[in-house]
C-alpha cells in the first residue's frame, strides 16, 4: 500500500467508508474546470462532517505526507471550480458541513459554516420572515457564502466588499490545531460576530486567498432591509461614457449617495451574463462562444435586451425621501456628463433577463436562472481582474492594455467595472474561448500571462486569479512572496494544506 492508500483507509475510519471517494466518475467529476490547463484530477475526493472529522484528516495527512486541497462548494467558476492547483491532490470537499449556525435579527449577523450556500442563506431568511439581506455574487446560487468571504470576492449590495463585512474565523490549522479569530479568542465572547479586530494582532486576513488553515466557521454582516429600495440601470451608447462614468461615479460613491458594489458593465459581457443567467440561451447561438458576433448583431441584441455600449446598475436604500433626494442627484449627474444616456423604468428592467438579475442581486437574492449546463466542461471561461484607480486614466489605460492584448491573441474584450469604495474599481475581464480547440486554449493562456504581466508592469495587481495562474502572480511579489512561504512554514511545515494556492507552495523554488 502507498501513502495516499494507508492515509485513505485512515480517513475511512474517521469519517466512513462512504465519505470517502475514489471512484473514476468522482474523480473525473471534480477535475473539470474552466480554464486553459487540462483538466486536474484528484486522488481522492474526502468529505468529512465536523471539525473533529477535519482535525483526524489532517492528522492523516501529516503522518502520511498527503496534500488536501480545501473548498467550500468547489463553485469557484473562471478561476478552478473545483480543482486544486495539481493533479493527484486529495479534495477536502466541506459540502456536508452546511449549518447556520447564527442569524442574528438586531444586530444584523450571520454564522455558518463552510457549506452554506446563497440559495440556502437566502430560503433561510425568507422562511422565517427574517427582514435582512445578504449580499451575493452573481454567480450560481450553489456558490458558498464562506468560499467567498475566503477568496475575498465581489458582490451588489452595500456589503459587496465580503471580507470587509466578515466578523470572526474558526479555523483548523494544519497541526490540528483550533483557533478562533477576533474576540472569539476569548472562549465565553459576547461580541465575537460584531466587532472584527479582538485584541492583538488581526489575524483573518492570513486565511483569505491563502493556505494556512481550514475556515471552519465565518460570521459576516448582513443589512437591515431598507424601507426603501431604488435599482438604477442606465444604458449608455457611446463608446466614451465608461470614463465619464467612472468620473461621475466616484464623487457619488465616496459621498455614500450610490453606497452598493455598482458596476458599469461593456455590452459583451452583459450579453454573455445574458445567456449565462437563463432564459436567454437563444441567444448563445447567434453570439458563439468567442463573443464573435457582427455589429448588425449587436445592434439587434442591445434592442431586444435593452442594452447599451456600457451599461450602470447602481442602487439606492434608505427612506422613501433619501432615495427621492438621491436619484435627483444621480440623474442630473449623468445626464450631465454623459449626454445621451437612459434610465430604464422598473417595467423596462424586469422584460430584460440583464437588468432583471441586476435588480435581484443588488438587494441580495440570488440568480436562480444562473445556466451551469454550458459551462462546465465545454466552453473556457476565465477572469482576469486588475484593480485601478477609480479615475478615467486609469481605467482608460487598463480598457487599452486588454484590447491591445486580446487582439494580439484573437479575442474580444468584455468586462465590467464593480466600484468598491469609491476609490478602486474592480475590473473583471471576461476571457471566453474554446476548451476543446487546443490552439486556442494555448492562445487563452498565453493571453492570460501577458495580461497579467503588462498590467504588473503598470502597477496594476489583479485582486484575484486562478489555480492555473497563481504562482505566475505570486513571483511578481519578490519578498512579498519570501514572506508568505514563511508563515507558511510556520503553520503548515509539510505542505499538506492546499499546495499553490495563490502560488504559495514550499515544494516550489
Ligand atoms: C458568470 C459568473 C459570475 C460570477 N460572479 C462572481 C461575482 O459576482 N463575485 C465573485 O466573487 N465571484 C464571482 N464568480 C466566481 C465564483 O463562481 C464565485 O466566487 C463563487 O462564490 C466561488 O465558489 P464557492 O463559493 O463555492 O467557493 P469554493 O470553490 O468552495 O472555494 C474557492 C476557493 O476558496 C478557498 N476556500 C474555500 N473554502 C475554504 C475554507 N473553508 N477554508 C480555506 N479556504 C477555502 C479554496 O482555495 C477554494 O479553492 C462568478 C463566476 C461566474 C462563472
Amino acid at each position: 500500500m502507498g501513502s495516499l492508500e494507508r492515509m485513505l483507509a485512515g480517513v475511512e475510519k474517521v469519517i466512513g467508508k462512504e465519505h470517502v471517494l475514489a471512484d473514476n466518475n468522482v474523480r473525473d467529476a471534480y477535475s473539470v474546470n474552466m480554464l486553459s490547463v487540462d483538466n486536474i484530477r484528484p486522488s481522492a475526493v474526502v468529505l468529512p462532517k465536523s471539525v473533529e472529522e477535519i482535525q483526524g484528516i489532517l492528522k492523516l495527512a501529516n503522518e502520511h505526507k498527503v496534500p488536501v486541497w480545501t473548498l467550500s462548494q468547489g463553485q469557484n467558476r473562471g478561476y478552478g471550480m473545483a480543482c486544486a492547483t495539481k493533479p493527484g491532490t486529495v479534495i477536502l470537499d466541506l459540502k456536508r458541513m452546511n449549518k447556520i449556525l447564527e442569524v442574528n435579527t438586531d444586530l444584523a449577523y450571520a454564522l455558518v459554516e463552510p457549506g452554506v450556500t446563497f440559495g440556502q442563506l437566502y430560503t433561510y431568511l425568507k422562511d422565517n420572515n427574517i427582514p435582512l439581506w445578504m449580499d451575493v455574487p452573481s454567480a450560481t446560487p450553489d456558490a458558498s457564502y464562506l468560499g467567498n468571504i475566503t477568496e475575498r470576492g465581489a458582490g451588489y449590495t452595500p456589503l459587496g466588499e465580503k471580507f470587509l463585512f466578515s466578523c470572526g474565523m474558526e479555523v483548523v490549522l494544519a497541526s490540528g490545531q483550533i483557533l478562533r479569530t477576533g474576540t472569539g479568542a476569548l472562549p465565553n465572547s459576547k461580541t465575537w460576530q460584531v466587532f472584527k479586530w479582538g485584541y492583538g494582532p488581526y489575524l483573518d486576513g492570513l486565511f483569505t486567498q491563502s493556505n494556512y488553515g481550514v475556515v471552519t466557521k465565518a460570521g459576516f454582516w448582513l443589512m437591515p432591509k431598507p424601507p426603501a429600495y431604488e435599482p438604477l440601470a442606465v444604458v449608455m451608447d457611446q463608446p466614451d461614457a465608461v470614463y465619464r462614468a467612472v468620473e461621475i461615479l466616484r464623487p457619488l460613491k465616496l459621498n455614500m449617495v450610490i453606497p452598493n458594489g455598482a458596476c458599469v458593465t461593456h455590452i459583451r459581457k452583459a450579453l454573455g451574463l445574458t445567456a449565462s443567467w437563463g432564459q436567454s440561451r437563444d441567444i448563445l447561438p447567434k453570439v458563439g462562444r468567442r463573443f464573435d458576433y457582427s455589429p448588425a448583431v449587436v445592434d439587434e441584441l442591445k434592442k431586444a435586451y435593452n442594452l447599451g455600449e456600457w451599461n450602470f446598475a447602481g442602487a439606492l436604500y434608505g427612506l422613501p425621501e433619501t432615495v427621492r433626494a438621491y436619484r435627483k442627484i444621480v440623474e442630473d449627474a449623468f445626464s450631465a456628463a454623459v449626454p445621451g444616456c437612459r434610465f430604464l423604468t422598473a417595467e423596462e428592467q424586469a422584460a430584460s433577463p440583464y437588468w432583471r438579475a441586476r435588480e435581484m442581486a443588488m438587494r441580495g437574492e440570488p440568480i436562480w436562472d444562473y445556466d451551469q449546463s454550458d459551462w462546465v466542461g465545454k466552453s473556457g471561461a476565465l477572469w482576469i481582474s486588475p484593480v485601478a484607480p477609480a479615475t478615467n486614466e486609469a481605467v482608460e489605460q487598463q480598457i487599452r492594455i486588454a484590447e491591445e492584448t486580446y487582439h494580439k491573441y484573437g479575442f474580444h474584450y468584455a468586462a465590467e467595472l464593480i466600484l468598491g469604495t469609491g476609490r478602486d474599481l474592480h475590473h473583471i475581464i471576461w476571457l471566453l474561448f474554446d476548451r476543446s480547440d487546443a490552439e486556442e486554449r494555448q492562445r487563452a493562456d498565453l493571453c492570460v500571462k501577458e495580461m497579467h504581466d503588462r498590467y504588473c508592469a503598470v502597477g496594476y495587481l489583479p485582486y484575484r486569479t486562478s489555480v492555473s495562474t497563481g504562482d505566475h502572480l505570486m513571483r511578481k511579489l519578490g519578498p512579498f512572496r519570501d514572506i508568505c512561504r514563511e508563515i507558511k512554514r510556520v503553520f503548515d511545515p509539510n505542505n499538506i494544506l492546499s499546495p499553490g494556492k495563490s502560488g504559495i507552495d514550499l515544494s516550489e523554488d
